[in-house]
């Protein structure tokens, strides 16, 4: 059962921290300007990928114009979440395929360090919501691309 006493403090115990709260909260709507971020809105012009750090991993970009179809990529990848298809027409080479699986990528870099042409890159995009996980799965190539000639090395002097 409870006391008199008790009933009272516990009275004077509400009062005291609603009143704390409610400091706090006046105090940030009246004078501190606000911290919160609209997410995703622009904040003060930027967009929220340009707030992520230069180095960020967001998800894998590829530039095809650039690509060898070598596939040293895919051949690296610890979790195979890359699916290249090359293919000879004409006396030459195509990418016909290039999946990128950013469901499955742990985003370890392997790939963008070993592509010779640094044709496959981070970008700063890290917006990934779906309803399907198949969404997540992003083809690179949606027509045929003309493979590029592999730079030629040049001879020691
Ligand atoms: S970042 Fe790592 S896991 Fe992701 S595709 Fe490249 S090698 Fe695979
Ligand atoms: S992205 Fe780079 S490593 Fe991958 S197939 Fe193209 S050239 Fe080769």
């Amino acid at each position: 059962m409870v006391t008199v006493r008790e009933y009272f403090g516990n009275i004077t115990n509400a009062v005291r921290t609603t009143y704390k709260g409610m400091k706090i909260t006046l105090k940030y709507w009246v004078k501190e300007p606000s911290i919160t971020v609209e997410y995703p809105d622009r904040i003060g012009g930027l967009r929220s990928e340009d707030l992520v750090s230069e180095r960020f991993r967001g998800y894998l970009k590829v530039e095809t114009s650039k690509c060898t179809g070598c596939l040293l990529c895919m051949r690296v990848c610890p979790i195979d979440c890359i699916l290249i298809e090359v293919n000879r027409r004409d006396d030459r080479r195509y990418l016909d395929r290039f999946d990128i699986d950013q469901a499955k990528c742990m985003y370890c870099g392997l790939c963008v360090e070993e592509c010779p042409s640094a044709a496959i890159l981070f970008s700063k995009k890290y917006e990934g919501a779906c309803y399907d996980m198949k969404e997540l799965c992003v083809s690179h190539v949606s027509s045929p691309v003309p493979a590029a000639r592999p730079a030629k090395k040049e001879a020691p002097e």
